[in-house]
């Protein structure tokens, strides 16, 4: 088109609002809008009423701003939905589409019913070649939708008639407007017709037939009655269908948790009376978040894509477990619970459903509506253990053993520090309490007990000692941090540990409550790390703390130590999941790795967020697996499929567990397990790997 006929459209172009139809179908359009708005009000107000069942308190309106931020990047840059392409890029053009179609039939109504006159001249040329536009997305997203169920079908996506509703009801609705806006064209053929570009090629392609005006006119009126009634059946529908997620999704995650992910819910236990309820036994025991939870899960099955419980055949689905949860809420609601004498934990989500998770995180991480599963999971736990005393004999005896001696095994206290008797003058604080240091290494008990660990925290030492490092060790001081007693749902227990540790590690000048002390803890095992860093400040412990390998990689990158030794080996990293997945450490093992001559780092199928758990956390290190099959076997399966010479960890639970699979597959001739201290004590010549 030329300027001139361009400068000529744009002078007569306007919106002819209810063309055909007649301005006096608005007697009919409100009061049937009125009626969809009533419907869609009263199904919400139904939902509000169900999620305040849920009791707890949870104040969720802090930090508005930052909330505000993360919804913005969840809902209009799609963050967390982009992290899968395929999916990504299908919701993206649909939820851009929709949002379009939304503006559009806004502004016409305005344009139609108010005073306002806007839709004329250039912006109406804008506004119809935009709308065509983001409807034709709307139409490639549904396309990519029924592709990827019917053809690429993901084993994790179930389809039920809820989702076939949600994309037949966007189809047709994009495909009757096109049919509407083709007849107006074909019947009115205006100047700027190309511009309804849509529109305009299927007008000629009417014309091709060359029927009668009246039957066009006819048609178009029919089919604007049938858009404009599914439009208000989609309305009213949005409560009671798959597009509920259009109003609980928002609002779930800008509600989302705002404290680190690895930090549980503390229980107050110093105002305990009969009354007290410990965990969730019932819908009354979560808070209204929760209940929002469940009301969000779109049952995309992200979730289970990456757990490794439903992976290995465990009872556990993180998909159902909220959608049974949302069962018993709705029941609840309508007093069948009650009625049929159904119980939430036992009946409807059972005790191996529940001991099945290792509270891996996958879930949480892959969730694009950001429930959180582990919580909901660790808080029915507790009230199978602390409510009922229901633990299996194995995680019961683990308990009992922690809260006596403060490891797992019940060995002596006073032994903890045993394993550094062939280390010459180890700075135990526990022996001499002025020693000065900078790092106050955190053993754990797996460190201080167990066989293999120990070479590991030997082999850390010597490290710290070769580059002159100020540390010290608590020693006999020392206990289990609780990590593993906390989610198997002794709280109690746990909080005996964590106020025991605190008192050790405040007595010491660690705590930062009262200004930066400039020292640190170093954690040789994640789980540690984590509880120490992430849960410890609900009682009082405000430390700075970081895992080993962190301290490992600031050395090695400011040349405090020098790793020159050719190392011509093939390793793959196994992320544990509570130092990348809960925080966020996933460069420092592999920086140090990539920093030795000769490595070639390799990385597994599954790796960094989208790791697979070698099945130890949770309290499940504790714990017999008699269902399925073995979690830390699959993982060890990745390692041998990328070929690998070593599998390097940095987590004494991974290394036991990837180790246990190495050998059960009878790789132990070819692969070797290491913890990242001995790859480098090995190459400073300070330990020799056999
Ligand atoms: S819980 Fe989250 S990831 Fe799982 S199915 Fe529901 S929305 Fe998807
Ligand atoms: S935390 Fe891990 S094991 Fe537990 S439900 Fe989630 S993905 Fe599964």
């Amino acid at each position: 088109m030329s300027p001139t006929e361009l400068a000529a459209i744009e002078h007569n172009t306007q919106r002819i609002v209810y063309w055909n139809v007649g301005h006096s179908i608005t007697h009919i359009m409100y009061p049937m809008a009125a009626l969809a708005v009533i419907i869609f009000a009263y199904g919400m107000y139904k939902r509000y009423k169900m999620w305040r069942l849920a009791k707890r308190e949870d104040n969720r309106f802090t930090d508005l701003p930052d909330r505000m931020e993360g919804l913005f990047e969840a809902v209009f840059m799609h963050k967390k939905i982009l992290t899968r392409k395929y999916a990504g890029i299908m919701h993206i053009t649909i939820f851009f589409g929709f949002m379009m179609m939304l503006l559009g039939t806004a502004l016409t109504t305005i344009e139609s019913d108010t005073p306002a006159t806007f839709l004329n001249g250039t912006f109406y040329l804008i506004f119809s070649i935009t709308l065509d536009a983001f409807a034709i997305l709307i139409l490639v997203g549904s396309f990519m939708a029924f592709y990827r169920r019917k053809a690429l079908k993901p084993f994790f996506l179930k389809t039920d008639g809820d989702d076939w509703y949600a994309l037949s009801f966007l189809v047709i609705s994009v495909l009757l407007g096109f049919s509407i806006e083709a007849i107006r064209i074909a019947i009115t053929n205006p100047s700027f017709g190309k511009i309804s570009f849509v529109g305009w090629i299927l007008a000629q392609g009417i014309k091709v037939f060359n029927p009668s005006v009246p039957f066009l006119s006819s048609l178009h009126k029919g089919l604007w009655y049938l858009h404009f009634g599914t439009t208000m059946f989609f309305i009213a529908s949005i409560p009671y269908t798959k597009f509920l997620h259009i109003i609980t999704g928002p609002l779930n995650i800008f509600f989302k948790r705002r404290t680190p992910m690895g930090r549980l819910r503390k229980i107050d236990l110093e105002n305990i009376d009969e009354d007290t309820r410990f965990g969730v036994s019932d819908i009354q025991d979560l808070s209204w978040k929760d209940a929002l939870d469940l009301d969000a899960c779109i049952e995309c099955g992200r979730c289970e894509e990456l757990c490794p419980a439903f992976n290995t055949d465990k009872p556990l689905s993180p998909k159902k477990l909220m959608n049974t949860l949302r069962d018993h809420m709705e029941d609840e609601a309508k007093g069948l619970n009650k009625a049929n004498g159904t119980e939430l934990v036992e009946m409807r989500v059972t005790e191996s459903v529940l001991w099945s998770c290792t509270t891996c995180g996958a879930c949480m991480v892959a969730c694009p509506m950001e429930i959180a599963h582990v919580d909901k999971i660790v808080d029915m736990r507790r009230y199978l253990v602390l409510g009922q005393g229901k633990v299996e004999p194995e995680p019961a005896a683990a308990i009992k053993k922690m809260r006596k001696q403060g490891n797992p095994w019940g060995l002596p206290q006073n032994e903890r520090a045993e394993w550094l008797k062939d280390i010459e003058n180890p700075p135990l604080l526990d022996e001499n309490p002025d020693i000065e240091f900078d790092y106050l290494i955190w053993i754990g008990s797996m460190g201080s007990y167990d066989n293999r660990t120990q070479k590991v925290a030997k082999a850390f030492l010597k490290i710290l000692q070769h580059a002159n490092i100020k540390y010290a060790l608590l020693g006999t001081l020392e206990k289990a941090s609780g990590d593993a007693v906390r989610r198997i749902g002794a709280e109690d227990a746990f909080q005996e540990l964590a106020m025991h540790n605190i008192k050790q590690l405040d007595k010491f000048g660690l705590n930062n409550k009262n200004g930066n002390t400039g020292k640190m803890v170093v954690a040789i095992s994640p789980h540690s790390y984590n509880a120490i860093k992430n849960e410890y400040s609900d009682f009082g412990g405000d430390y700075e703390v970081i895992h080993h390998s962190e301290l490992l990689n600031q050395l090695i990158s400011s040349g405090r130590l020098k790793l020159t030794k050719d190392f011509d080996k093939k390793i793959t990293y196994h992320d544990s999941c509570y130092l990348g997945r809960y925080n966020g450490v996933y460069e420092a093992p592999r920086d140090i790795l990539t920093s030795i001559p000769g490595v070639e780092l390799l990385e597994m199928e599954h790796n960094h967020d989208k790791s697979f758990c070698c099945g130890a956390g949770g309290g499940r290190m504790w714990m017999e697996e008699p269902l399925g099959t073995r979690i830390n076997l699959k993982r060890t399966d990745e390692a041998i499929e990328v070929g690998c010479d070593i599998v390097a960890t940095g987590c004494p639970f991974c290394m036991t567990m990837i180790d246990d699979g190495v050998k059960a597959r009878n790789e132990e001739d070819n692969i070797k397990v290491l913890d990242l201290s001995e790859i480098v004590a090995e190459n400073l010549g300070l330990i020799t790997i056999k």
